[in-house]
């Protein structure tokens, strides 16, 4: 896979990706010291939702929401916080809901690289925690 020239969405630097990460190395830099703030916050405070972990932590709450589709946190079922971004029902992290990851896998494989950057809809009301099982 060859390297491309693109723009960071955060600081709007150009950087070298290799297609895996959405932000510049610094950014994600950043963003991993974010995740520890979060996760240690959310380990102490597990009815957190999101607006509150942002608040505390001073982490955006974007960053939040990336760290849930990532499937690195996850909300409560039910809490209509994360949606499926192909079909809207209720997800507790990553992007799709299982019946749509299914459908999507084939088309996914066919179309990675070119992934539009289109966001579900989200409330950042549900409660959340840290998956430690993949940590
Ligand atoms: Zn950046
Ligand atoms: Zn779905």
């Amino acid at each position: 896979m060859g390297a491309t020239i693109v723009q960071c969405k955060k600081c709007s630097k150009l950087y070298q990706s290799f297609g895996n990460a959405p932000y510049c190395p610094a950014c994600m830099d950043e963003l991993e010291r974010n995740f520890e703030l979060v996760k240690e916050y959310i380990y102490e405070h597990p009815q957190a939702n999101a607006v509150e972990v942002s608040k505390e932590t001073g982490v955006p709450e974007k960053d939040i929401f990336y760290f849930l589709r990532e499937g690195r946190l996850s909300v409560n079922e039910g809490s209509g916080m994360l949606l499926c971004e192909n079909c809207g029902r209720s997800i507790t992290t990553g992007r799709y809901c299982e019946a749509c990851k299914k459908s999507l896998e084939r088309e996914l494989s066919a179309t990675l690289g070119n992934a539009a950057d289109k966001r579900g809809q989200t409330t950042g009301l549900g409660k959340m925690h840290v998956d430690f099982k993949n940590r």
